[in-house]
C-alpha cells in the first residue's frame, strides 16, 4: 500500500539529506531542497530548478508543502492587521500584527481551537481541533514579517504566542518553530523578542524551565485567589495557585528570568482591594512584572471593564510595593483582532 505523503517542512536538514542517501541520490541534494523550502519558501516541488524533473516528481510522490495562505486581511484604524490563515487542511486560525511607531509584533496563533475553557475568551467557544506543526507556526511569522516590511518598511520586531490556542499543549511543535525563528537559516530572530503566553500548565512550565529556552514568560493569571480563577478558568481546579507557584520558582531557579503576569481587572470580579491584596502577594513569588490588559468585550454579559478608579488602585498599590506594573491598550479592536477576539467570526 502506497504510504500517506508526508509534510516535508516536518524534516530537519540532516534528516533531508538521509532520505537521499537511502534512496541512492547524494547527499548535498538535501541541503539543496532544505534552501528551497526554508530560505526562499518554495510553495511547490517545480520551483526546485536546480533539481531534475525527475528528482521534483519523485519528491512528489513522497512528500507534500503544506504552506499556510492567508486568506483574508483585514487593517483597523489604529494599523492592527488581522490574517485569517488556511491552513492545508481546510481549517482556519487567525494572526494578527500590532504596530506601534517604532516596532511590530506578531501574535500568533499555537493551536486550531483550544483545549482550555477560559470564560471570557472567544476562542474557548471554539473547541480543540488540532495542534499546528513547526512549519504552520513559523509560516505566520514570515507572513507578518513582510506585512511588517511592506507597511511599516521595517522587519518584525517581535512576537507573542497570545493568539489561538495554549502554547503549552503543543509544547514540541511551538519549541521547534520558535527554533526556526531564531535559527541561523530560519528568521534569525533574538529569543529574547520572543514570548510565550501560557494559562498556566504547571508540569509544563518545569519542563520548559528544564529545557533552558532563551525566551521570555508570561502567565495569564486574572486572579490570584483560586476560588475565583476556578470561576472564570475552570481549568485552575486541576492546575492550583500552589501548583502554578510552585512552577515559578522552578522556573526562577533554573532560568533566573523574570515572568510577566498578565491581568484583566472585571467589574464585580476582581475589582477589589482585596484582589489587590493577592495579587501583591503573589508577586512576591519570584521576581516578575505586571501587565494589566484591557478587558475586549466578547459579548458575554457576566464580563465588563473595571471602572478606571479600580485600575488605578492596582497600579497604585502595586506600585507602592515596588511591583513593576504596566497599563495596556488594547488595539484592533474594530476587527476583532484583540487578545480574547480571534474565533474565526467570519
Ligand atoms: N493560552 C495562552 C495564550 C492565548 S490568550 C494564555 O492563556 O496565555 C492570550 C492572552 O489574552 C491571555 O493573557 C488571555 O488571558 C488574554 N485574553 C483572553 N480573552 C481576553 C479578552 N476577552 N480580553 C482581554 N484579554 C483576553
Amino acid at each position: 500500500m502506497k504510504e500517506k505523503k508526508r509534510d516535508i517542512r516536518a524534516l530537519t536538514k540532516e534528516q533531508l539529506r538521509d532520505f537521499f542517501i537511502e534512496k541512492g541520490e547524494k547527499a548535498f541534494r538535501g541541503n539543496q531542497v532544505y534552501e528551497w523550502l526554508w530560505k526562499k519558501g518554495a510553495h511547490s516541488f517545480d520551483d526546485m530548478t536546480n533539481l531534475s524533473k525527475e528528482t521534483r516528481l519523485f519528491l512528489d510522490t513522497y512528500f507534500d508543502i503544506n504552506h499556510i495562505k492567508v486568506d483574508d486581511m483585514q487593517r483597523s484604524q489604529d494599523g492592527t492587521i488581522k490574517n485569517a490563515v488556511k491552513l492545508h487542511d481546510g481549517l482556519t486560525v487567525e494572526s494578527v500584527l500590532i504596530p506601534t511607531a517604532t516596532r511590530t509584533t506578531a501574535c500568533v496563533s499555537s493551536q486550531v481551537g483550544c483545549s482550555l475553557n477560559c470564560e471570557f475568551c472567544a476562542t474557548a467557544r471554539l473547541k480543540r481541533m488540532r495542534n499546528l506543526q513547526p512549519d504552520e507556526i513559523y509560516d505566520q511569522v514570515v507572513a507578518i514579517d513582510q506585512q511588517s516590511r511592506m507597511y511599516h518598511g521595517f522587519p518584525l520586531s517581535n512576537i507573542v504566542f497570545m493568539g489561538m490556542g495554549e502554547p503549552l499543549m503543543n509544547y514540541n511543535n511551538v519549541l521547534k518553530s520558535i527554533e526556526k525563528i531564531t535559527g541561523e537559516d530560519g528568521l534569525g530572530m533574538s529569543p529574547k523578542r520572543i514570548t510565550l503566553s501560557t494559562s498556566g500548565v504547571p508540569k509544563m512550565m518545569k519542563k520548559l524551565a528544564d529545557d533552558g529556552p532563551k525566551f521570555n514568560l508570561a502567565l495569564s493569571l486574572h486572579s490570584a485567589i483560586d476560588e475565583k480563577r476556578t470561576k472564570i478558568m475552570p481549568f485552575n481546579e486541576q492546575f492550583p495557585l500552589a501548583d502554578i507557584k510552585e512552577a515559578l520558582k522552578y522556573w526562577y531557579d533554573k532560568t533566573g528570568t523574570r515572568v510577566t503576569y498578565e491581568y484583566v481587572v472585571w467589574k464585580g470580579i476582581n475589582d477589589t482591594i482585596d484582589d489587590v491584596h493577592e495579587l501583591i502577594k503573589f508577586c512576591k513569588v519570584i521576581p516578575c512584572k505586571v501587565n494589566i490588559i484591557e478587558y475586549n468585550s466578547i459579548d458575554d454579559p457576566r464580563f465588563e471593564q473595571a471602572s478606571p478608579k479600580a485600575i488605578d488602585l492596582y497600579k497604585t498599590q502595586l506600585e507602592r510595593n515596588h511591583i513593576i506594573v504596566n497599563v495596556r491598550r488594547s488595539r484592533g479592536k474594530d476587527i476583532d483582532a484583540a487578545c480574547g477576539q480571534l474565533a474565526n467570526k467570519q
